[in-house]
């Protein structure tokens, strides 16, 4: 979550008077930072993890495993113990910063500042998301875990199983009659981080759709789940609010879990990654090249098979996410006439990515092959100022939403020194990847934010998730790969788009294929591992350090070729896309292993990667499960597990458990972590040499 400012929130019906004004002086904001940093150049690689986690309190007498709805205190405590660690400790040390989100059992933790492109520093991710540093610093989840109270874990899972279930899911228990916000038949208001900005974001969706979010999924149908599936618990009768007859009036699906709030969605937990790229051109590069690789990677990390107590036959939170915030009234979504509305509108403001905004001569035209809406007038105002087509598209289609909160306060600013109003926009587009220009005031370059993928259960399948894209990024700038292949195609097939469907469904890692391109390496010269990494071939420079500037490829002499882009990329398993295929295409790890082969790793360092490396490698091959397929065995071999789908209380409670006990490492899960993972409290590394 952005910024929280303090502040006076207007009403809907205000918001929507100041919404041209918010656009037109977020635009002047943007074109402010353009004119000051489109030129900046030579920024070095930084970059940081942001990891979510959820606060569960367990209760062993009754067996269950509740949302400790203590955010607030926590916040104020971790806060004030960095504080003190750092007024105590002379020396610079990132210390972990820790952040409010959305829902009021969640912490968002951060490095305290972020990773250079040392190898150290590439490596010390995982004991900064967990262990001791040297001196008084301590990281994250370590941090976490010793302040919060005895039976309160920190869990790093995607989706709460029980999360709107009936009963009690939160600690202390609430009744969801009040949801004021959401008017949510499942969740009560106290689910919602009390700071104003989350309420009024949750009721002005709401209230700007003109009826509550619907999201359905469809249930896993088990040996003993009713046909059809009619959910009894719904309270299909309830008559509080005046959306309460959505549910029966078509709104919950037969064979679906239906979920009506923005906490369903925006109370998941993910794992998202920012690179500072050297400058502008090159942050435009790394977005592109990152696009195709957002849906390989949600079905990769897949980790979120339950909802509202259900088993659903998908294994992630992506479409729960996106329409847990789809503020498009009927007539944006095309349900009936535009009358009152500026424009139809395909897609959620949560969602994937619509437009390759690389000026690269290899991003080919046919690639954004969707009808990308825009506001005209913003577009051509970013033309005449100067700026180029595709960023003007960007910039324009994000900017075609209306702000959701607007503080009575701030409406006026200094365009020059603030970027509110931009922010206000850019920042509520949550998309599978994120442009960040510079911030004004401050040394930050243009930065890339990755998104799409779920949280992992343990620090060290987090920190390989991070090491994977940090060496992905490199590799691509540094070798130029073309990962290029169409959005989506409104005839026939669709690709990226496509694939961000497939990878949601139920084990779609090993069961479905994906459209990825079949040559990524100009002119066809791949890459090759020499096999070990240490000796120095010669031919390239070695570096101790991952390069943040690499020179843009030349367009060949003869010009590109131009053969149908159709022919250009084809259907491949996630085996084959991570490990390679034939000859010509040696997988995302084989051209991870040539971009490390250009650098100078130590022998230690070199057996740190490939743990990480392997761990992808095997999740990728099926050897070892993704998160969401070992929950979903869980529960299936349960005791109590009756076969209908329906996750109970207490299956619920040993589940939490169970991950409780993996991501310490006292409980061994073969087909889930490599045999030698020995858990997260012992320091020095979580793989045993
Ligand atoms: P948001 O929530 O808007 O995505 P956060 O501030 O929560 O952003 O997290 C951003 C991440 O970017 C953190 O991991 C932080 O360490 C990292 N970061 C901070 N400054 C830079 C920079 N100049 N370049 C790259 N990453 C940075
Ligand atoms: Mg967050
Ligand atoms: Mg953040
Ligand atoms: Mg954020
Ligand atoms: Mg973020
Ligand atoms: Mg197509």
């Amino acid at each position: 979550m952005g910024l929280l400012s303090a502040g006076t929130p207007l009403s809907w019906d205000d918001t929507k008077q100041v919404a041209n004004h918010i656009r037109s002086h977020g635009i002047t904001q943007f074109l402010h930072i353009w004119d000051r940093l489109k030129d900046k150049n030579g920024d070095e690689l930084l970059w940081g993890d942001e990891i979510e986690y959820m606060v569960v309190a367990l209760d062993n007498e009754t067996k269950n495993a509740k949302l400790s709805l203590r955010q607030t205190e926590i916040l104020i405590k971790l806060r004030s113990i960095v504080d003190n660690l750092s007024s105590e400790t002379k020396d610079a040390i990132a210390l972990p910063t820790f952040h409010p989100e959305y829902g009021r059992y969640m912490l968002e933790s951060t490095p305290g500042s972020p990773f250079t492109g040392s190898i150290t520093d590439l490596l010390a991710v995982e004991k900064n998301m967990r262990y001791s540093l040297e001196l008084t610093a301590e990281a994250r989840r370590t941090l976490a875990r010793k302040h919060l109270k005895p039976n309160e874990i920190p869990l790093t899972l995607t989706s709460f199983p029980r999360l709107g279930s009936p009963g009690q899911f939160t600690e202390p228990y609430y009744n969801p009659c009040d949801a004021v916000s959401s008017h949510s038949l499942f969740l009560p208001e106290q689910i919602t981080n009390p700071h104003v900005r989350f309420p009024t974001l949750t009721a002005n969706i709401r209230r700007r759709r003109e009826s509550k979010v619907a999201i359905n999924l469809p249930i896993f149908f088990d040996e003993e789940t009713p046909r059809p599936f009619i959910d009894p618990t719904i309270p299909w009768d309830r008559s509080i609010y005046s959306e309460d007859p959505e549910a029966k009036n078509g709104a919950a699906l037969p064979d679906h879990i239906y979920m009506d709030a923005m906490g369903f969605g925006m109370g998941c937990c993910c794992l998202q990654l920012t690179y500072q790229a050297c400058n502008v051109n090159d942050a435009r590069r790394l977005y592109d090249g990152l696009i195709p690789i957002g849906p390989i990677m949600l079905a990769l990390t897949a980790g979120s098979p339950i909802w509202r107590g259900y088993l659903s036959d998908v294994d992630c939170r992506w479409n729960v996410v996106a329409g847990s915030v789809d503020d498009r009234t009927e007539e944006e979504r095309g349900l009936k006439p535009l009358e009152h509305d500026r424009f139809r509108i395909p897609k959620s403001r949560y969602d994937s990515v619509d437009l390759y905004i690389s000026e690269d001569w290899r991003n080919r035209p046919e690639y954004n092959d969707q009808p990308i809406v825009i506001d005209h007038c913003i577009y051509s105002r970013l033309r005449q100022h100067g700026l180029d087509d595709l960023l003007s598209k960007h910039i324009a289609h994000l900017f075609i939403r209306d702000p959701l909160v607007v503080f009575s306060e701030i409406i006026n600013q200094n365009d020059k020194e603030s970027n509110d109003h931009f922010e206000n926009i850019q920042s509520t587009n949550w998309q599978t990847l994120r442009f960040k220009p510079p911030p004004p005031k401050s040394p930050i370059g243009w930065r890339v934010e990755f998104r799409s993928m779920e949280v992992q259960m343990t620090d060290y399948e987090n920190a390989a998730y991070a090491v994977f894209i940090t060496l992905l990024s490199r590799a691509i700038l540094s070798f130029n790969l073309n990962f290029y292949m169409p959005i989506s195609k409104t005839d026939l097939e669709v690709e990226v788009d496509e694939n961000m469907s497939r990878a949601q469904g139920r084990g779609a890692s090993q069961s479905e294929k994906f459209y990825f391109r079949k040559e990524v390496c100009p002119g066809g010269n791949t890459p090759k591992s020499s096999g070990s990494s240490s000796p120095v071939d010669g031919s390239r420079p070695k570096d101790r350090k991952m390069r943040n500037c690499f020179p843009p490829p030349e367009m060949p002499q003869n010009g590109m070729p131009k053969g149908p882009v159709e022919e250009e990329y084809e259907e491949m398993t996630i085996n084959e896309i991570m490990n390679g295929k034939g000859e010509s295409y040696p997988g995302l790890l084989g051209l991870i292993w040539a971009y490390i082969d250009t650098l100078d790793v130590s022998p230690q360092e070199l057996s740190k990667i490939h743990s990480y490396l392997d761990l992808i490698r095997r999740r990728a091959n099926g050897s070892l499960l993704t998160p969401a397929t070992w929950i979903r065995n869980f529960v299936r071999a349960h005791p109590a597990y009756a076969h209908d789908s329906v996750v109970t209380q207490e299956m619920n409670y040993d589940l939490i458990v169970a991950i409780d006990e993996i991501e310490r490492g006292v409980r061994s899960v073969p087909d889930l972590l490599p045999e030698d993972y020995t858990g997260g409290e012992v320091d020095g590394g979580s793989i045993s040499p």
